[in-house]
């Protein structure tokens, strides 16, 4: 047993300085699902990829692996080492839902991490520091959340950058030795004073980014192994893989890899659609809409002890074209009167001539919410979410509140215009008064309508 994968005894593990990169492989996911949602297919060699004469496989269960089948082989190789091999064509919206609930379940242990395609994400485990979170521990308690609620198995890497995390998983995961499978330890963290000698024994085929011709090119200046590669000097390496490559290459025969955890909180929202089953035509309807919708979300915000300072509205009309809107604030919101108000600025601002078949509510850009940030304060502290908007008993603040809402949807406003005179609503709960206007004619600017 390789004596560099440590099992489970967080007792002896490494703190999250030593391990700060978590790297979380699914093992064979695609034929995994294709297996989950069939049973039938059940202890087969299964595959996804391409079954005609120039398909490769892009994803092979440990069946088929059994047999020398691997991703990224053409098929027709595949079939003749395997010729009971079942090839599916692969249904991706399928993959995305299980990656989406994978996605949450690592969101749950940190919500900084970078997912790589479908079945891989890095976690950066550094926000963990203050909660004395034991990472080989987390990793262990990760697997079992994956394979309880996914059936899915994995492959967790531990490491003190990218590199070692990424390897560390790979060696993880099962293995077929001999045509019979072995099981990997699950989790392996690489410790930091046996990473030299451990990467050094790795083939260079290993690295990142080192595909079949670049291995080829460094197998004919002779350089098979990380500890051969350690000894070429990067501009000698540059002529033969390019400059990139070589400065890579170099790094990682070093050990270095500077590439951080890219998180990107943008691109994640908390969010309600809604489609209805009979299209809303009138503006109180859609208003009362989005307050329902405001209160889904900023209850959802506050599950998760977060603010949002973006606030988009979706809108699809019957004619299938949809329009959104969104604002970035100078400060945070947690809660569904200011979601409301904002959100019906923007939907304001929005031309409402036709149906609406869909409205959506999304809230981004989050911030952590303090723990003890319901202090009354009456100094704006800039430096963190702004206290004016938060929750507060106290009439004086809730007075200032207003305040910040009225300001930022004067710049909802401000930014998109309004589209015309019409009548007049009102958010009631909470005393935010705001102006609602509906009417037929469009004279919003920069009014963006797109096909779906
Ligand atoms: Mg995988």
């Amino acid at each position: 047993m390789n004596r560099f994968a440590v099992s489970n005894s967080p007792s002896e593990g490494p703190t999250v300085d030593e391990a700060s990169v978590l790297h979380v492989d699914l093992d064979a996911f695609f034929a995994s699902v294709e297996i989950l949602d069939d049973p039938k297919l059940q202890g087969k060699p299964v595959c996804v990829g391409g079954a005609g004469a120039r398909g490769v496989i892009a994803s092979a269960s440990y069946e088929a692996r059994r047999f020398g089948v691997r991703s990224a082989m053409p098929s027709l190789i595949a079939l003749r080492l395997c010729p009971d091999l079942i090839i599916l064509p692969g249904r991706f919206e399928r993959y995305e839902a299980y990656s989406r609930r994978f996605r949450d379940i690592i969101n749950d242990l940190t919500p900084d991490f970078e997912p790589l395609g479908l079945d891989e994400i890095f976690c950066d485990l550094r926000s963990l520091r203050r909660l004395h979170v034991a990472p080989l521990l987390a990793a262990a308690q990760l697997r079992q959340r994956i394979s309880d609620e996914l059936a899915l198995r994995s492959g967790i890497g531990l490491g003190r950058n990218k590199l070692f995390a990424k390897l560390a998983s790979k060696q993880a995961k099962p293995r077929v030795v001999g045509g019979e499978l072995v099981e990997g330890p699950g989790v392996v963290w690489v410790s930091p004073t046996l990473e030299a000698e451990w990467l050094e024994q790795l083939p260079v085929r290993a690295l990142w980014g080192v595909g079949p011709a670049t291995a080829a090119k460094l197998e004919r200046l002779g350089l098979r192994y990380v500890r051969e590669l350690a000894h070429v000097d990067e501009a000698t390496l540059a002529q033969h893989v390019g400059v990139a490559m070589a400065s890579s290459l170099s790094a990682y025969a070093k050990g270095e890899d500077h590439r951080e955890v890219v998180v990107s909180r943008e691109a994640k929202s908390v969010g309600h659609d809604q489609t209805f089953a009979r299209s809303l035509e009138r503006l109180d309807e859609i208003v009362d809409a989005l307050k329902v919708h405001a209160a889904v979300v900023a209850r959802a915000l506050r599950g998760e002890s977060r603010v949002a300072r973006t606030i988009t509205v979706i809108v699809r009309f019957d004619d299938r074209t949809s329009v959104s809107r969104a604002q970035t604030l100078a400060f945070g919101l947690d809660d569904e009167m200011g979601i409301a108000a904002i959100a019906t600025a923007l939907i304001q601002t929005i031309n409402l001539t036709g149906a609406v078949r869909l409205l959506g509510l999304h809230a981004s850009t989050f911030l952590e919410r303090e723990r003890n940030a319901l202090q009354l304060s009456f100094a704006i502290d800039t430096t963190t979410v702004d206290p004016r908007v938060r929750a507060s008993e106290t009439g004086l603040e809730r007075q200032v509140d207003r305040e910040a809402l009225r300001d930022a949807v004067d710049e909802v406003r401000r930014r998109f215009g309004r589209t015309s005179l019409g009548t007049a609503s009102e958010l009631k709960e909470g005393g935010v008064h705001i102006e609602v206007q509906r009417g037929s004619h469009a004279f919003g600017p920069n009014q963006s309508r797109s096909d779906e």
